[in-house]
């Protein structure tokens, strides 16, 4: 055999009018950050603190992307979400603070085998597999703060359409943690660093998307996001 070390590619994102690509390191979500999706999902949601789980970095999808129905899955979900990409790491970030750590933002696609997180749930068990898998993090090119601020200061919406279909729509102003207060919480857990993602979780009306479906997702200011399943 060639023993040869492999060259391994950076995972990245694009940048919004610009050659240039943003380095992606690590990919945290937050679980559950609507209240009326946390009521969907079964929970309640004015009993949790935020908590997180990841994806790989290369689990990134470009918009405009046409991804394959995954495998082991028979109930593959949409859930629509902003996406904060941090660009100033930092530990116990305080809360006043936290926004000046943000580069810029995207706009997310949570893809999730909904059936295997269930049974994951239920096992007590991770999700990774319902949550983490290849293909799972599709992305828009991130814009930066210079260009959009920061969204879910404001009441801007969030949707997201199969087939030209309102599935999900609510604004992000009812994310139960804003942006500042996950990355406070957040980096009381881990050392945040530049090129950490941070997806921040979507509103109720998740749902299957099966072979041949186009997903449309939009949020104001920030950007929309095409992805295709084959
Ligand atoms: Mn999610």
């Amino acid at each position: 055999m060639d023993h040869t070390i492999p060259e391994v590619e950076q995972a990245s994102v694009a940048i919004y009018n610009s050659v240039e690509r943003f380095p992606i390191r690590r990919i945290y979500c937050v679980g559950r950050n609507y209240r009326a999706h946390a009521i969907e999902m079964g929970a309640d949601p004015d009993r949790e603190d935020p908590f997180f789980f990841m994806k790989p970095a290369d689990s990134i999808v470009e918009n405009g992307a046409t991804i394959p129905y995954p495998k082991m899955t028979s109930n593959f979900h949409h859930e629509i979400e902003l996406v904060a990409a941090i660009g100033k790491g930092g530990i116990n970030i305080n809360i006043n603070d936290a926004l000046n750590h943000v580069w810029g933002y995207g706009v997310g696609i949570d893809l999730t085998r909904r059936d295997l997180q269930n049974q994951a749930k239920k096992a007590g068990r991770p999700w990774d597999m319902g949550k983490g898998f290849d293909k799972s993090a599709p992305c828009t090119a991130l814009r930066s703060v210079d260009d959009v601020g920061h969204p879910d200061t404001g009441t801007g919406s969030i949707w997201i359409k199969v087939n030209d279909e309102i599935k999900q729509e609510s604004t992000l102003d009812l994310h139960i943690w804003n942006t500042a207060e996950t990355i406070n919480y957040l980096s009381g857990f881990c050392e945040l660093m530049p090129g950490d993602l941070i997806y921040m979780g979507t509103p109720d009306g998740v749902g299957p998307v099966v072979s041949g479906d186009t997903m449309k997702g939009h949020i104001d200011g920030v950007g929309d996001i095409v992805i295709n399943i084959a």
